[in-house]
């Protein structure tokens, strides 16, 4: 089995323009992330005075004559929201005139198709740092700046950006769904690349990351996306669903370390932990992996010797099983297929086809937390994207 590592899922483009850009990766969460924040105070205080403190800057409120027919008002948020309502069976009226409709119509620019390969490091990520905020809440709050280049500065000085970034993700993903998110890093690696990642704190690794690139918050669909995949992470592999392990994410580069903990694994072992026997991901992977997992670890071996080699042997299983994901990217190791399968899920209607890249999306509906939580997030999305 190889190092398994999260990383961020680069935005939409063409995979031929992709392949030859990006970085190939070691393994998720550096430790040397503490030491890319830790900044004097003075330079807190600054950016605390400018934005943080200044809450009409970038904070969005309605009140209850806001909202539209079919939503609801949450005073917690005080942001309107729409109701969605499911059948037992899970049917939220999918083919029906309405939100839905109106819905899918909004997102039906987005890209599906990203790179195999387009797999950075995040611990290279990290190194691009420009500012960490705590997450309280719906609020995020205590801005450290990172140490940047001269020509990233405009970048920290934009906290109104940084704000807005997260005030969507916050307002796309209901509070309770995303408790252990404790941390909100602003970074960048230019346009394009990397969108977004989530990563697991070295320190506490019950605790997530979740990390926009700022210069790439511009397109709403390929944000929306990408925000939803990375929400898949976190609910795919947080400690209740993989329990964390403590000695592998203070060492995460041990080799040997990771090596022993996946051998002891006796369910899919994703790198985090050792997955519940009924975790959603162990689920999908006995089901949908257990096939091709030879042929993949294969492949996925081959990125810590020869990227060239890596990226063709990725792109060529990916031909091989083209019907078997909904896109490429979701090739590129269990659990990106998972959180791909998962944002198609939530962003898609319900697949009425029968390859296994049907299957994969159709997954979901067996769950009915799942089925109520995309119906949530339907309605958050609708009610904000109304609006813009
Ligand atoms: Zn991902």
């Amino acid at each position: 089995m190889s190092i398994s590592k999260r990383a961020g899922r680069p935005r939409a483009r063409w995979l031929v323009l992709l392949l030859a850009a990006l970085l190939l990766v070691s393994c998720g969460g550096g430790d040397e992330y503490a030491a890319d924040y830790d900044q004097p105070a003075a330079d807190q205080q600054s950016l605390d005075q400018q934005s943080v403190d200044d809450e009409s800057d970038w904070y969005y409120a309605e009140t209850p004559e806001d909202c539209f027919e079919g939503e609801e008002f949450d005073p917690v948020d005080e942001l309107c929201y729409l109701v969605v309502e499911c059948d037992e069976s899970g049917d939220c009226g999918d083919e029906s005139p309405g939100f839905v409709q109106e819905f899918f119509g909004l997102l039906d620019e987005v890209a599906w198709g990203v790179s195999g390969g387009g797999f950075e490091d995040a611990g290279e990520l990290q190194e691009n740092t420009i500012v960490t905020y705590r997450v309280d809440g719906n609020q995020i709050v205590d801005p450290e700046l990172a140490e940047v280049s001269d020509d990233l500065l405009d970048f920290q000085d934009d906290t109104e950006t940084q704000q807005a970034l997260w005030t969507y993700f916050s307002q796309l993903i209901p509070p309770d769904q995303r408790t252990f998110l404790t941390q909100y890093v602003v970074f960048t690696d230019g346009p394009d690349e990397t969108l977004a990642f989530v990563t697991a704190d070295t320190e506490d690794p019950t605790k997530w990351i979740l990390a926009v690139d700022i210069a790439d918050g511009g397109d709403i669909q390929d944000l929306t996306f990408t925000l939803v995949h990375e929400f898949a992470h976190l609910l795919t592999l947080n400690s209740q669903q993989v329990p964390a392990d403590y000695e592998l994410a203070a060492d995460p580069e041990n080799e040997d370390l990771f090596y022993e903990a996946a051998a002891a694994c006796p369910t899919y072992f994703p790198g985090e932990g050792c997955s519940e026997p009924n975790s959603y991901i162990n689920a999908f992977f006995e089901r949908f992996w257990a096939d091709i997992d030879a042929e993949w670890q294969e492949v996925d071996q081959l990125q810590y010797e020869d990227q060239d080699e890596y990226t063709a042997a990725l792109d060529q299983f990916y031909a091989n099983h083209q019907d078997e994901f909904v896109s490429d990217y979701a090739a590129t190791n269990p659990g990106e297929d998972i959180a791909e399968s998962f944002a198609t899920f939530v962003l898609k209607p319900a697949p009425s086809g029968d390859t296994i890249a049907d299957e994969k999306v159709a997954f979901f509906y067996d769950y009915p937390e799942l089925v109520k939580l995309r119906a949530e997030i339907s309605g958050r999305l609708v009610s904000r994207l109304r609006r813009n």
